[in-house]
């Protein structure tokens, strides 16, 4: 089977891909470690507003994240969604070489 190198923009532009992508999934992490805090102490959690209020915060947050990923998690060539794979070599999609 033919390897051929991988175009040095393509390259380029999927590093970037990538540091977004770790960049959403840090915004991701805290509330989602919040929510499952809140789902544990759910008591303490309606009892204080502020806390009620981080709650639905980290569930809008995670919302977001959630679209980012999906606006983010694009092939640079094709632009449609990569899908579940981590850290791919090839776009499932057009067959492009990442890295
Ligand atoms: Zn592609």
């Amino acid at each position: 089977m033919p390897k051929p190198k991988p175009d040095s923009l393509i390259a380029k532009q999927f590093k970037a891909v990538l540091r977004r992508d770790v960049l959403i999934a840090l915004i991701i992490l805290i509330p989602v470690g919040f929510i499952v805090y809140g789902v544990f102490h759910w008591v303490f959690i309606r009892s204080k507003d502020c806390a009620y209020n981080t709650f639905l915060l980290s569930i809008s947050l995670v919302i977001v994240g959630v679209v980012l990923e999906f606006a983010n998690w694009r092939c640079p060539k094709c632009h449609r969604y990569i899908g579940m794979v981590y850290r791919p070599r090839f776009c499932p999609r057009c067959g492009v070489r990442f890295r």
